[in-house]
């Protein structure tokens, strides 16, 4: 099942476009099983299920963190786990990066996740905040930003999200056309099993897929 969901997505995404599994919950088996299916890069929303998963996957796929990020979740085990961390929403959790990855010689690739639904307990920065977040940032030597994701509300009728998914774009523009020193806006990543149809519409490159690749999650 698994390798007939992840075969048919392949098929119909656009060059160009990065799949990553979104894997939550799934066990370390079924996430070998993407793989040896094809998938490249999986996506993780938690540390310890990273850690499990990696042990039997390690660099046969990258790793993208897509989870909501705190402080002490940033361990020097899980920076060498990942490739590239998605939810980066302050200058405080880019430089605690920074400096965990100073102590291994790494430079994480970043995506600063936009709160484009501007909801209130939701993670991210406001899209009129993002241009000053990154200024920041850019400074730090051993994180890269690499471009913006974004969640979006969650809605019934994916056409609902494109708003948001526009937005997001719009702001990924417009930073880019700054040529902010150390910073690189190539990577958008937007779009989830209802709604990734209408982000490559609007400018994704990088959809994060669970529930058309695994089936239905039983929790969580
Ligand atoms: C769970 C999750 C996804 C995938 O959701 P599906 O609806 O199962 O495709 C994508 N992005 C993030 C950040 C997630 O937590």
């Amino acid at each position: 099942m698994i390798k007939e969901n992840i075969a048919r997505i392949l098929a119909e995404l656009p060059a160009g476009v990065e799949l990553v599994a979104a894997a939550k919950t799934r066990t370390p088996e079924e996430i070998l099983e993407a793989v040896q299916a094809g998938i490249r890069i999986i996506g993780e929303n938690y540390v310890q299920e990273a850690k499990r998963a990696y042990e039997i996957v390690g660099k046969k796929a990258q790793w993208h963190f897509i989870g909501t990020l705190q402080k002490h979740n940033v361990r020097v085990k899980m920076l060498e786990i990942f490739d590239m961390i998605e939810t980066v929403d302050s200058l405080e959790i880019a430089k605690e990066i920074d400096k965990r990855c100073a102590q291994i010689g790494k430079v994480m690739p970043i995506l600063i996740e936009i709160n484009s639904g501007r909801e209130s307990q939701k993670a991210g920065v406001l899209s009129e905040n993002a241009e000053q977040v990154i200024k920041e940032i850019s400074s730090l030597e051993h994180v890269k930003v690499r471009g913006l994701m974004t969640m979006g509300p969650r809605f019934g009728n994916p056409e609902d999200s494109r708003p948001y998914f526009i937005e997001t774009k719009r702001v990924c523009e417009r930073i880019k056309s700054l040529e902010l020193p150390n910073v690189e806006m190539k990577c958008l990543s937007m779009g989830m099993t209802n709604s990734y149809k209408i982000a490559l519409e609007e400018g994704a490159n990088i959809v994060r897929i669970g529930t058309r690749i695994f089936g239905e999650r039983s929790s969580l």
